[in-house]
């Protein structure tokens, strides 16, 4: 086989065999991620929340002092009111209670609507709370599996990337930039051998007794290759592409032979 082609199809086999290691991982690193994201953004919220609690307390902290201060100073003032000796001097001090009071009121009435948002706060804080312990240990159970299906296979990892590395330096830039163009379009499948579909004629034991020869096709997408051009292929001196799928194409002696009764066409990367 010609040595491009022979590299091509080393290369194709390390990347099948990565495909399959990251196919064990499956979307656990998308969920690890997911779940990093979404226990960051209930942080981020529950943070908010305790600093509006803490200056809701202060706030209704202050406006008690601020209660008490005016209420001593309204006692005061109803005290000066029997020593008064005019009556500009009454009235002067009745608008001064009346403000007090209204003062007073104006505070509790805030005091009340404090509350009510603190009340609010708290049980938004107390569900927000549980919904990050949940998350948090979610996270911590993916991230521990993914862990464990990370340490099963980064030996496997390593080596193929290794080899894959000093592979990549042997094939020329045109094959490989065609191989990385192909394998992003069609499911990480550039190179696939062609399929020779035989009929086979079984006795009554299952014993295969005849062969006969069918068609052969693209082992990517099944496309029929031209009787003349499987002949080329299989002398296998220069690269061949699907005429369908673009894919290179090439003859194995084992994996190019198909048997009809065992091949099944939905297996297809298209
Ligand atoms: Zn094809």
């Amino acid at each position: 086989m010609l040595k491009e082609l022979e590299d091509l199809v080393k290369l194709q086999k390390i990347d099948n065999q990565l495909m399959k290691i990251t196919g064990l991982k499956g979307d656990l690193p998308q969920l690890v991620e997911n779940l990093k994201q979404e226990v960051e953004e209930i942080s981020a919220t529950l943070e908010k929340e305790k600093d509006r609690q803490k200056e809701i307390t202060l706030s209704i902290k202050d406006l008690e002092g601020k209660i008490e201060d005016d209420k001593l100073k309204l006692e005061k003032y109803q005290d000066q009111l029997y020593l008064v000796t005019s009556n500009k001097e009454y009235d002067a001090l009745t608008a001064e209670i009346d403000h007090m009071k209204q003062e007073i009121s104006k505070a509790e009435y805030e005091i009340l609507e404090l509350s009510e948002e603190l009340e609010k706060l708290k049980e938004s804080i107390k569900e927000r709370e549980m919904l990050l312990t949940d998350k948090m240990k979610a996270l911590e159970d993916k991230e521990k599996e993914l862990k464990s299906t990370n340490e099963k296979t980064k030996e496997e990892e390593i080596r193929l990337k290794e080899e894959r590395d000093e592979l990549v330096k042997k094939v020329p830039l045109r094959y490989l930039r065609e191989y990385e163009r192909i394998a992003k379009a069609r499911g990480g499948l550039a190179v696939v051998p062609v399929h020779q579909v035989f009929e086979v004629i079984r006795d009554k034991n299952g014993n295969i007794v005849e062969q006969i020869e069918m068609e052969v096709s693209c082992g990517g997408c099944h496309k029929i290759v031209p009787p003349q051009k499987f002949i080329e292929i299989k002398a296998g001196n220069k690269i061949f592409r699907c005429e369908s799928c673009g894919r290179l194409i090439y003859w194995d002696d084992k994996e190019s032979v198909v048997l009809k009764d065992e091949y099944h066409e939905d297996e297809e990367f298209i």
